[in-house]
């Protein structure tokens, strides 16, 4: 398995390699991949990749209760359509529980710490669970999203969670994404054609208007232009005072 001195070696592996060729190859590197999806359109292309390929990677998912119905409509037509099962990781119920009796249903916007605790409950902490074993954690981050993700390597080291992380897709464009997605009848969420280029908790995104980032839909209501959950805080090199990574 490889350590964290492989890193700049698995980077130069995939580095001029395509997005199904770059998974396939990384795969027979790993004993135990995990790829997260939350139903994006990168989400979306990465799986159709595995399914297709028949990857033998673990498909997980973070339901934190609060997802959009088209969400799980597409969860489950994707596991109808490839056939692959799809683990869904709940927040702990008692942790629910505690977190609303603190700070009622929505207070998440009562302020940024209201608002990283509740992603702390039901997503920070499931995600521990979803990458239990896990030595390589595949996600569908593009540099795109946000500046935040302008330095991330396709590769990288997340001490965290004492694993790999592959951004298969980190240099792909929107345009990109969404021909791939065309091309393959890949399908995708019909919240993008509704202008939610970034699909969260729904409480917590809106849609963007042309022009706009795609990560500006999710909590608009905050000031921050540092908007993450906390599940990818550490390597994108900036910790928020009081977050969930
Ligand atoms: Fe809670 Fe919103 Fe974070 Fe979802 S995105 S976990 S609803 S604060």
């Amino acid at each position: 398995m490889p350590n964290q001195t492989d890193t700049q070696r698995l980077v130069d592996l995939v580095s001029n390699s395509s997005f199904p060729e770059s998974l396939r190859i990384l795969r027979t590197e790993f004993s135990s991949p995990v790829f997260t999806t939350s139903f994006s359109l990168e989400d979306q292309i990465i799986l159709h990749a595995i399914a297709s390929e028949r990857l033998p990677v673990r498909v997980a998912t973070l339901d934190t209760g609060r997802l959009f119905e088209e969400t799980y409509q597409l969860h489950a037509r994707s596991i109808s359509l490839y056939g692959i099962p799809i683990e869904s990781y709940f927040p702990n119920a008692e942790a629910v529980q505690a977190l609303v009796a603190r700070q009622g249903p929505n207070g998440f916007y009562d302020g940024v710490e209201h608002r990283l605790a509740c992603c702390r409950v039901r997503k920070v902490e499931p995600l521990g669970r979803a990458l239990k074993g896990a030595d390589l954690w595949i996600t569908g981050i593009r540099r795109e999203h946000s500046p935040e993700r302008q330095d991330l390597q396709i590769v990288e080291w997340d001490a965290d969670h004492g694993v790999h992380k592959f951004h298969p897709l980190l240099a792909t464009t929107w345009d990109e994404a969404r021909d791939y997605a065309r091309e393959h009848a890949v399908p995708i969420s019909p919240l993008h054609a509704r202008g939610f280029l970034s699909i969260g908790c729904a409480p917590c995104t809106r849609a963007v208007e042309p022009g706009e980032p795609a990560r500006a839909g999710r909590w608009w209501w905050e000031n921050s232009e540092k908007k993450e959950c906390g599940l990818h805080l550490k390597n994108m090199r900036f910790v928020r005072k009081g977050s969930d990574s």
